[in-house]
């Protein structure tokens, strides 16, 4: 990828020293182990690099959701522990098992393919037990989580080292749905003292959780969004100081004067009322950038806040510099980040693209190059 790309004017920058700033942060703040979660190439950051540096801060544990994205981290030299998070079919339990992966058990039949699958190998499949208590996506209801936890104790396949559920709601701080989940997710556990087995490592909190419900953080913490300094919902309270690790870059690659009246872009859906400067930059909804900040998105040029006009392309959209503005060609473009003290954060584009800030950091594809710096 990197040598075709890499003359590209477009580019990610992650700050590696912010990220490790942040899991310092959020460490502090919860005083239990945390599971860093970097699915989706890590919210955009680069699944390998952020897992590398994360692994060098110490991380406890990491999570992912997909086998594919464990086996790449193991394939990278990633050595400390990886959750699978998803929901697992048979065929795929093999590959966990082989590649040191931990396995979320969600039924009791997928406790039967995990230990059929760990027998065959002569190797024990580290499990953690999954309970639904309110999300409704996976996992066992905690009202009948009872068979499975009783038939993972007795399981001479599998060492059980998590019981874990997922909130729908912590990242309203007013939420009363979390103290609800909180409470089926303890019963669920205390199955554990009742039949007399050893308390597994008990996690709950997401980011909403870490922000929100400190009683949500039990034994080990699950955050995702927050690690990467960004928000998990506009209602959010910033409860821990972490800082965006990612900025997104590009230059300007074309100046032009467009007169009055001459519509810019496919569609014709802009055109300005007096002559003015309008700028192109090489980035696209091709890349991830969302085309739905057509006519409404911003970005930051010579440190000043300038609308994109038109239609937004696949590889580059228009900007309007208006009558007086002016800018080079090269000059850089910030389309998430801070120029001359004016920032962009990737919560502000996704409320222009009416989405959140997870499907922003997530769309940007391989097409943008990354690039890490740390002092
Ligand atoms: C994605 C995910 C997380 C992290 O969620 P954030 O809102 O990004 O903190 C935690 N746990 C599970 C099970 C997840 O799927």
């Amino acid at each position: 990828m990197s040598d075709l790309m890499s003359q590209r004017p477009t580019r990610i920058v992650v700050d590696l020293d912010v990220l490790g700033g942040n899991l310092r942060a959020i460490r502090a703040h919860v005083g239990v182990p945390v599971m860093a979660i970097v699915k989706a190439n890590a919210y955009g950051h680069g699944l390998v690099p952020v897992a590398h540096h994360l692994q060098a801060q110490g991380v406890e544990q990491l999570g992912v959701a997909f086998v594919e994205e464990g086996m790449a981290l193991r394939r990278a030299g990633i050595t400390v522990p990886i959750l699978v998070l998803g929901g697992i079919l048979g065929r795929q339990v093999a590959q966990l098992i082989q590649h040191d992966l931990e396995i979320t058990v969600s039924s009791l039949d997928k406790l039967r393919k995990v230990e059929a699958a760990a027998e065959r190998l002569g190797r024990k499949a580290v499990i953690h037990l999954k309970i639904d208590t309110g999300m409704e996506r996976i996992g066992v209801h905690s009202y009948s989580c009872a068979p499975m936890i009783e038939a993972a104790v007795a399981s001479q396949w599998c060492e059980i080292k998590g019981v874990y559920s997922h909130l729908a709601c912590a990242d309203d701080p007013a939420s009363k749905m979390t103290a609800q989940q909180l409470e089926r997710f303890l019963d669920a556990c205390a199955h554990f003292e009742r039949i007399g087995a050893p308390m597994p490592i008990r996690h709950l909190a997401n980011s909403g959780g870490v922000l929100h419900y400190p009683e949500t953080w039990l034994d080990m913490v699950r955050p995702g969004i927050m690690l990467y300094g960004v928000l998990p919902d506009p209602a959010a309270h910033r409860t821990v100081d972490v800082k965006p690790a990612l900025s997104l870059i590009s230059q300007v690659v074309y100046f032009k004067t467009v007169p009055a009246g001459h519509p810019v872009g496919y569609g014709a859906t802009w055109a300005p009322e007096r002559d003015t400067h309008i700028v192109t930059v090489p980035i696209g909804y091709g890349d991830g950038y969302p085309r739905a900040l057509s006519n409404c998105g911003e970005v930051l040029i010579r440190g000043r806040r300038r609308p994109i006009v038109g239609r937004l392309c696949m590889d580059q959209f228009m900007v309007d510099l208006g009558p007086d503005g002016s800018a080079y060609v090269e000059d850089d473009v910030v389309l998430i980040g801070t120029q001359d003290g004016e920032t962009i954060s990737v919560e502000d584009v996704a409320r222009r693209a009416g989405t959140i800030g997870y499907e922003i950091l997530t769309r940007l594809n391989e097409r943008v190059p990354r690039e890490y710096r740390s002092r």
